[in-house]
């Protein structure tokens, strides 16, 4: 993504606050009235940005010399240690669990909190909704950044809100029916538990939905299509983490052809996993992000670990946002093979590519006379000579693909175990 003039001016703004807040923020936050101060914050920022001048930011490679962060560090900050505001300006707080146990807490300002609602409306919009929609929300409140997020952004827009929030299938397809609601926020797996169900229960002629965003998961073609065809929906994909206000901070289009996402809030990046080195636009890599606008907890260089890559030129639909593409996987799951990166989902998707190879596949990293060597497992119905000729397709395609020489071997339909994980299908034996 170009990075402005004015976006670099705008972060060099942002680091002074935050530096100033680090000096500031020593004291606990107490209104002395009597009330159990919370406790000081860390001026997690303020140390992690310490010695930097933020008037020396200047070009981009100034700005990409900046650390980056990670969730790790914004768990060290806990409770409220990523607080850049006195605790008086904070009107709200959402939380992202870790795998690790400390939660992550991110504090919002009346201000963050409206652009987050400025940012969803701008989603719908996107996506075709209007004020005469009525948004049948099932994601959790609470919490999690989730509901709240898409009904705030519903309201400003005008629509009306049904805030369904998760769970109960029969009070979900009663008000679907009754109200008439024409736009579903779901995820993909709750989206097709619903399709599911209407069909199940033989209600098609009763659903009045024409459009479906779903939400935060990583979801499949062949989803999509069974989605998309049960409900009879247009489909959008909301992109967003709790870290970086939420859902809603990108959307896909009619194009379908990737996320549009608002660089007037956002400065995206997409990195090398391994190395922190920027890629060029078009190369696939990890998606970094830097808030333009956040006030309780802006952001500098976040490493999201969602594996995209930033598309180039204008969209088809006309929409002057930048995009990202679809998600394609995580990127802590990729190998270094001969000086590439490879990530799981990029073997998925070119093995589609070639007829009479099964979905099914698993790879195999090794040394082999002082050399790595990708053995690529893969399932088909065909036999003998075929197979060999498969094998040579698969090979050319790789290599195609991928820019990397692999050893092909053609198995049968059901030999290979079968994994939910598409992590677990890739073996690095090297170390
Ligand atoms: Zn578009």
């Amino acid at each position: 993504m170009i990075l402005k003039e004015d976006t670099l001016s705008i972060i060099r703004e942002q680091i002074k606050r935050i530096l100033a807040h680090g000096e500031n923020g020593a004291q606990p936050h107490s209104f002395g009235n009597g009330d159990a101060p919370l406790p000081a914050p860390s001026g997690f920022y303020a140390r992690k940005l310490s010695g930097i001048n933020p008037d020396d930011i200047r070009t981009r490679a100034d700005f990409e010399a900046l650390p980056f962060t990670d969730k790790d560090n914004l768990r060290d900050a806990y409770p409220l240690g990523l607080a850049v505001v006195p605790e008086l300006d904070i009107v709200r707080i959402h939380s992202s669990s870790g795998t690790t146990g400390t939660p992550v807490i991110i504090p919002y300002t009346r201000r963050d909190v409206e652009d987050w609602a400025v940012m969803f409306r701008r989603c719908y919009e996107i996506a075709g909704v209007t004020p005469t929609d009525r948004v049948h929300i099932t994601p959790g409140y609470g919490l999690w950044t989730a509901g709240i997020g898409f009904q705030a952004g519903a309201e400003l827009l005008g629509a009306m809100v049904i805030p369904m929030g998760p769970g109960n299938t029969d009070k979900q397809l009663q008000f679907m029916r009754d109200l008439r609601s024409t736009v579903l926020c779901a995820t993909s797996s709750y989206a097709l538990l619903l399709a599911e169900e209407i069909e199940k229960r033989g209600m098609r002629g009763d659903i009045h939905l024409k459009k479906a965003l779903i939400g935060s998961e990583r979801w499949g073609e062949k989803m999509r299509r069974r989605i998309a065809a049960e409900l009879g929906v247009s489909l959008y994909d909301i992109y967003g983490l709790t870290e970086v206000y939420g859902p809603g901070i990108g959307i896909s289009c009619d194009a379908e052809n990737g996320m549009h996402m608002f660089d007037d809030y956002l400065y995206c990046e997409i990195i090398d996993p391994k190395t922190g080195e920027t890629v060029p636009d078009g190369t696939l890599g990890e998606l970094v992000i830097t808030t333009l606008r956040k006030e309780g907890a802006p952001l500098i260089r976040y490493r999201t670990h969602d594996l995209t890559r930033i598309l180039a030129g204008d969209c088809a639909c006309g929409c002057k946002y930048p995009r990202i593409d679809t998600i394609l996987g995580r990127t802590d799951d990729m190998v270094k093979v001969k000086g590439v990166n490879i990530f799981p989902g990029q073997i998925d998707t070119f093995l589609k590519e070639v007829e009479g190879v099964s979905s099914e596949y698993q790879a195999m990293i090794d040394h082999f006379e002082g050399r790595d060597r990708f053995t690529l497992f893969f399932e088909t119905e065909r036999l003998d000579d075929e197979r060999r000729l498969l094998e040579k397709e698969v090979a050319r395609v790789a290599h195609a693909r991928l820019g990397l020489t692999v050893m092909p071997k053609a198995v049968s339909i059901g030999e290979l175990p079968r994994s939910e994980k598409k992590s677990t299908r890739v073996f690095d034996n090297r170390y």
